[in-house]
């Protein structure tokens, strides 16, 4: 429940009665210091909406806007609206959290656009409904897709290979209380043999190729969503791959071109 917003939606109808009983308090013979004051009340609001005490209505306009862009699955959007973005970014950039558009996260990293996350998302879930089984993560990053995929999966495990972001990613998720995201830190090109078969795998750095020990540790069933080098013809660019695991073969499918950071080997 504290998912959804542990602010409190209950506190949001008490904004407009304040302003209407300031507004009544205002001697009539003075309407210029009447329109200050109200401008004031709202500036007021506006900040507390910017430093995120309620923050549900712009999540919500996210997630509107998410849809007509022909994002449809109902748990990934669900997901998408209880997260709250802001509180994995620096202050400076809270304001920027609900826009679609990539930030950084420190260490040259950076959280993907809303769009491209519940896009991977979709990719993920489509198909399977009800919540996915154990779901792998390459790349945890500040831990915002972590904190989606415990809402979609029955298990979360998560690797990142720099020690300072596993530690943010620890901090930025202990509100959540999410009993489902195991954090391990470490290199995930060999994926995590301990937690396989995963009924998911989903990257968020791209290599030049998807690592063999991850299509090995994906389930029958299972769906593996990746970005990965576009091929030497086309230096430096990427793309989405999905490769399903059917009884029969493993199947790739190209989707669209991505940006993401690279996937290196090692810890740091
Ligand atoms: N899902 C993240 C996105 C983080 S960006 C979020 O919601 O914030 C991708 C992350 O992948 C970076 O933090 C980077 O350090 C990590 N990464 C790159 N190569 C990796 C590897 N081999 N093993 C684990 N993490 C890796």
């Amino acid at each position: 429940m504290a998912l959804s917003n542990p602010s409190g939606t209950r506190q949001r109808p008490g904004f407009p009665a304040k302003l209407e009983s300031r507004t009544e308090s205002v001697p009539a013979a003075r309407p210029a210091i009447k329109v200050r004051q109200l401008a004031d009340q709202r500036q007021a609001i506006h900040v507390v909406h910017g430093v995120g005490l309620d923050s549900s209505a712009v999540r919500q306009n996210m997630v509107a806007k998410l849809a007509q862009q022909g994002m449809s699955i109902p748990a990934v959007l669900q997901a998408m609206g209880s997260i709250e973005r802001h509180r994995f970014v620096d202050t400076a950039l809270v304001n920027q959290a609900y826009e679609d558009t990539s930030l950084p996260i420190g260490l040259g990293q950076t959280i993907s656009k809303p769009g491209v996350v519940c896009r991977m998302l979709e990719l993920l879930h489509q198909g399977r409904p009800g919540r996915l089984g154990r779901v792998l993560e390459i790349g945890t990053g500040c831990g915002y897709q972590a904190a989606l995929l415990s809402l979609l999966c029955t298990e979360v495990y998560s690797i990142e290979r720099l020690r300072g972001l596993h530690d943010k990613a620890r901090d930025n998720l202990r509100h959540l209380r999410l009993a489902n995201v195991h954090l391990l830190f470490g290199d995930g090109t060999p994926g995590y043999a301990r937690g396989a078969p995963y009924a998911g795998i989903i990257a968020a750095a791209g290599g030049e190729a998807v690592p063999q020990a991850w299509i090995d540790q994906l389930a029958v069933g299972g769906r593996l969503v990746a970005p990965v080098s576009a091929g030497a013809a086309n230096a430096g660019k990427q793309v989405l791959l999905v490769i399903d695991k059917t009884p029969q073969a493993v199947v790739q499918t190209v989707m669209e071109g991505v940006y993401f950071v690279p996937l290196k080997s090692g810890i740091a």
